[in-house]
């Protein structure tokens, strides 16, 4: 098989939380980016880089049509498919454009393979831990008929004991949303549910409630602006632009319209 070429991720970055795991599965992605040059050398500098970081994404083995290149070690967690991460390998198969998709499916199924020798039996794809639509070409053509390229069959998940759940999966996908989701659970979450959702086992449950918290908490009890907007605040309220009530509530749409009616702004 083609050799597997070094590229990790550094121990001290963020997306490499150093969870020790055994692994028992394979979770086959795509990169999804058919653009030139996206190939293995690309997503590894990629996972390495801050952007990477910024949205909590990091995954095993990189895959194309040239070389196969691995960005953590098996047994330590990475974050790529939500509760899938747990005990799992994260492939990503490369889509660009200027790849020979051939090879590197020929390639992809080699290293899966290989992990199979490792004894990691069980492969699954990212829609089936999570719901998304990945890797949408292999889905598209057929993931059995790649799989039996590896002679190997796709297995369904082992059973839980644990109730059917939701858990909150950050992706890609869903940048903007994972940060407010993020900085939601920091503020208002309880105990270890920042690790939690790092980690792919939040319940959705317990977001939800969460948010609830969040949303509540608006700001709507302050009675005393912030220093920062104190200055503007009183002039606001001495020159009957603003009651002086209320100061960390949002403004309705209507309101605004009378805010900037009572400065003049609309005539
Ligand atoms: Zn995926």
């Amino acid at each position: 098989m083609v050799n597997i070429i070094s590229d990790m991720i550094p121990r001290s970055a963020s997306n490499r939380p150093g969870h020790w795991q055994t692994p028992n599965k394979i979770v086959v992605h795509e990169t999804a980016n058919a653009s030139r040059g996206a190939n293995a050398a690309m997503h590894g500098r990629y996972v390495k880089g801050a952007d990477a970081r910024r949205r909590s994404v990091s995954w095993h083995f990189t895959v194309d049509d040239k070389e196969i290149r691995q960005h953590l070690p098996i047994n330590e967690r990475g974050w790529h498919s939500g509760a899938g991460n747990i005990n799992s390998v994260g492939i990503e198969i490369c889509v660009n454009s200027d790849g020979n998709w051939q090879k590197t499916k020929a390639n992809a199924q080699a290293l899966i393979a290989h992990l199979q020798a490792l004894g990691i039996s069980v492969i699954t794809t990212h829609r089936q831990e999570t719901g998304k639509n990945c890797p949408a070409r292999l889905l598209r053509e057929g993931f059995a008929s790649f799989l039996a390229g590896v002679g190997a069959v796709e297995q369904v998940k082992s059973e839980t004991t644990e109730d059917e759940e939701e858990y909150v999966v950050l992706d890609a996908d869903f940048l903007s949303n994972n940060k407010a989701i993020e900085d939601v659970v920091r503020r208002f979450g309880v105990s270890d549910m920042e690790d939690k959702l790092k980690a792919g086992t939040l319940k959705q449950s317990d977001l939800f409630g969460t948010l609830a918290k969040a949303a509540m908490a608006n700001g709507s009890s302050r009675s005393n602006p912030s220093d920062a907007h104190i200055g503007a605040w009183t002039k606001a309220e001495n020159n009957g632009v603003l009651n002086g009530e209320r100061p960390g509530e949002y403004v309705t749409r209507e309101q605004l319209a009378s805010a900037l009616d009572r400065t003049g702004n609309l005539d």
